[in-house]
């Protein structure tokens, strides 16, 4: 019968549409649970994806961004290509800085499907990247909380694992077999680490011990047994090597050893990790001379090194050292592997609901919010959030917790002084394990700490000092290392973002006493302009970003004026406010700089780009149903505008406002309702 075979033959198009087992579903959704990364199933290019499991949300706003989009393009947009091509999975590291990997899978039969995996940062310097690529570079258009709230970190061992997981997961589906192992959320990793901990040398490190724990057991053992006074051991983080415990004159602030250093030491030719990127800068302080450094090596890989202080050791224990550090190496890298998972699911849960809280521009309570977060996330009962005053060259205490905190406040420390003014000077951070240590009377400002351990991190956006924050007193009174660091410099970012917005609100709460705006226009007034101009061309000098400005002057005003009067003028002036805001980024500052001319600052903006813009705002000008337009020439309002681009002889705000001027009357002069672009070569110099 014909109805029926119709029938099966929709049936079979409805199943031949199904591309994949709907068990795939919670399969996906669990995997990316248990890893915290992202999962994405693709056919074809990405985006669309068939099913989105944990996305990043940077990616998600990349991906939906018009303006930004192609950028993923050849990353994400081209994996699923790859994957097939490659026939495995291929791994790649996008634009933005995420590790990715793409992986074919097969779930239903004939159906050629991939995964996207990842989405995650291996480093904080390339989370730190950028975050300064949305605060001061070319994605600053897409800064938004939103963009915030599911940033994913990774190890390269954690990405690793979820793709064997995932291709098993991916054929056992494909089989319709049943999962193997425990249902999902009970197989959480850090469980899975613990068993294979202790199927490890048991007595090596009893289970329940912390890596700060098992560190130093390493290190007295060590002591104890081939008589070595000054010890200091690393494990391995992102690409460096960050010292966990220290002993005799590395107790202070343990040397840096790069990975390098720690591979060239075995003999093994490469590390494993970027040459090209160096280990983390940070400022020794009164760190004694290494004169051995032994590996920790896992297979082909560095996971952390041992760097002995003082005499040289003799042929026998140098060869019992070796021996014990090759024991330590696997049951060190898990424990730190599994010590890592926690801190950076506890970075990841401060970094969210930092960035939800710190919303609010008022500067205190963004200074406590930064203490708040700094001092729960590194488990201190002290600390302190210092602010850098460039015109005074110093550093004044904004806000402080814990003993003292009130004495504290609106402190100054000229910069170069002190550990907070060192630190800001040099841009680098310092972790002190052990002030006492140092066998030397502390500074007045550090004494009475509890701990004597600390960390001062410098606060920069670029090049731009923007304050220190210190942290003491740990509770449960273990030293500070750089692990602890490597927690701070996921939120410095975004803190010394939140300090520049807080001081920008501060600085418009000033004015606004002084009145900033136009009150017929509602657009800013040529005071803040001027400012704005002058700081905006400070930041394109030191960070070689262009800056545009626009002169607008409306044609034949007079007339138009003395015809229809004064009161129509004044509406005319504010519609033209209007078109203005209209034709403009929300970075642009529009202003009205007297009368009837208006002026636009356009940051980071090159001479090409504020033409369309200028050209922009000239055509709605003109398109714009204004009263009495058809007495004025050609039966149009129309606004005439001269653009000047910072340039070697362009960069004061006097001189770029010269050379708009002169490109509007150039425009007024070639018969006006135009834009004209300065030159020098019109003539006269801009000022
Ligand atoms: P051009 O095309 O060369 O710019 O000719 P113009 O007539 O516009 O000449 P100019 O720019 O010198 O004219 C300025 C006129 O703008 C003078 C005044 O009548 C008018 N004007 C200035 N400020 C105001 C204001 O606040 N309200 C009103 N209604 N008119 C203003
Ligand atoms: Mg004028
Ligand atoms: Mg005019």
């Amino acid at each position: 019968m014909e109805k029926s075979e119709e029938a099966v033959r929709t049936a079979q198009r409805q199943q031949d549409d199904v591309k994949f087992p709907p068990r795939w579903e919670t399969e996906q959704a669990s995997l990316a649970a248990e890893s915290g990364l992202a999962l994405l199933l693709v056919e074809g290019h990405q985006p669309p994806q068939l099913l989105t499991s944990n996305n990043n949300s940077i990616c998600q706003t990349f991906q939906t961004s018009t303006a930004h989009a192609h950028l993923c393009d050849p990353y994400c947009g081209e994996a699923y290509k790859r994957a097939q091509e490659a026939g495995g999975a291929s791994y790649y590291r996008c634009h933005a800085g995420f590790e990715c990997f793409a992986a074919p899978v097969e779930l239903r039969k004939g159906r050629r499907l991939a995964v996207i995996g990842g989405r995650a940062f291996l480093s904080s310097a390339d989370y730190s990247a950028l975050v300064e690529r949305f605060r001061d570079g070319d994605l600053r258009d897409l800064l938004s909380p939103e963009l915030f709230r599911n940033v994913l970190f990774a190890t390269r061992f954690e990405l690793e694992r979820l793709e064997r997981m995932l291709q098993e997961a991916a054929e056992e589906v494909a089989a319709h077999a049943p999962r193997a192992r425990a249902a999902t959320a009970d197989a959480m990793q850090p469980t899975l680490l613990d068993e294979e901990l202790e199927a490890l040398d048991a007595e090596l490190f009893p289970t329940g011990v912390t890596l700060e724990e098992a560190s130093q057991r390493v290190l007295y053992t060590l002591a104890a047994a081939h008589g070595l006074k000054s010890l200091a051991l690393y494990v391995r983080r992102d690409d460096a090597l960050a010292a966990v415990s220290a002993t005799g004159d590395f107790k202070v602030s343990a040397p840096h050893v790069s990975l390098r250093r720690a591979a060239a030491q075995n003999g093994h030719a490469r590390a494993h990790a970027d040459e090209a990127s160096p280990a983390r800068d940070r400022l020794d302080f009164d760190a004694k001379e290494v004169t051995e450094i032994f590996p920790l090596a896992v297979g082909d890989e560095i996971a952390g090194a041992l760097a002995v202080g003082g005499a040289a050791l003799d042929e026998e224990s140098r060869r019992l050292v070796s021996d014990y550090c090759d024991k330590l190496a696997v049951p060190l890298e898990l424990l730190s592997l599994r010590e890592e998972l926690e801190r950076r699911m506890r970075a990841a849960y401060h970094l969210q609901s930092f960035t939800e809280q710190i919303g609010s521009a008022d500067p205190d309570e963004a200074y406590n919010t930064i203490l708040r977060h700094s001092t729960e996330l590194l488990r201190s009962e002290r600390a302190s959030l210092l602010l850098y005053d460039e015109a005074a060259n110093e550093l004044q205490v904004k806000a402080a917790v814990g003993p003292r905190a009130r004495v504290t406040r609106d402190a100054r420390v000229p910069l170069g002084e002190g550990v907070s003014g060192t630190v800001l000077r040099e841009g680098r951070p310092l972790v002190v394990r052990d002030l006492a240590s140092a066998g030397r009377k502390p500074a007045p400002a550090e004494r009475k700490y509890k701990t004597r351990s600390f960390i001062s991190y410098p606060l920069l956006v670029g090049s731009r000092r923007v304050g220190v924050l210190n942290v003491t007193d740990k509770a449960g009174g273990g030293a500070y290392d750089e692990l602890d660091l490597n927690l701070i410099d996921l939120l410095a970012p975004q803190m010394a973002l939140a300090l520049d917005r807080a001081e920008w609100h501060q600085k418009a709460t000033q004015f606004q006493l002084l009145s900033i705006t136009d009150a017929l226009t509602g657009l800013l007034n040529r005071r803040y302009l001027e400012e704005r101009l002058g700081e905006e061309l400070e930041r394109s000098k030191r960070h070689r970003f262009p800056v545009s400005f626009l002169m607008i002057d409306i044609d034949n005003f007079k007339e138009y004026n003395d015809r229809h009067g004064h009161q129509a003028g004044d509406i005319a002036l504010e519609m033209t406010a209007q078109c203005l805001k209209a034709a403009l980024r929300s970075a642009d500052v529009a202003s009205r700089y007297g009368g009837e001319e208006f002026s636009v600052l356009l940051p980071q903006t090159s001479a090409s780009e504020a033409q369309v813009i200028a050209e922009r705002i000239r055509q709605r000008v003109e398109r714009t149903p204004f009263a009495h337009r058809e007495s004025q020439p050609g039966g149009a309002v129309t606004v005439s505008v001269g653009i000047s681009s910072f340039a070697p002889k362009v960069d004061t705000p006097e001189s770029m406002i010269g050379a708009a001027d002169q490109a509007l009357y150039l425009a007024k002069s070639r018969g006006k309702n135009r834009v004209e672009t300065y030159s020098p070569a019109h003539g006269s110099s801009p000022a």
